[in-house]
């Protein structure tokens, strides 16, 4: 557990919530609500406001970007 991870705001405007959740667990935390909550049905996303921050920072730390 390194607690420098980012997190990524999670909304569902269907239940109107927003979390917060560590980048790594961000897929699994979605699928797990629309499953749980929605039957499958893709309700929750990333925060669309920063949705493309957020594939910018998946790929940095996969390594694909290789930009200092
Ligand atoms: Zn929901």
């Amino acid at each position: 557990m390194s607690d420098d991870q980012p997190t990524v705001p999670i909304v569902c405007p269907d239940c109107e919530t927003e979390s917060k959740i560590p980048l790594s667990e961000v897929e699994g935390a979605i699928t797990r609500h629309n499953e749980r909550l929605h039957d499958g049905e893709q309700l929750a996303t990333v925060d669309p406001a920063i949705a493309s921050r957020v594939a910018d920072l998946a790929a940095r730390d996969l390594g694909l970007l290789d930009e200092e």
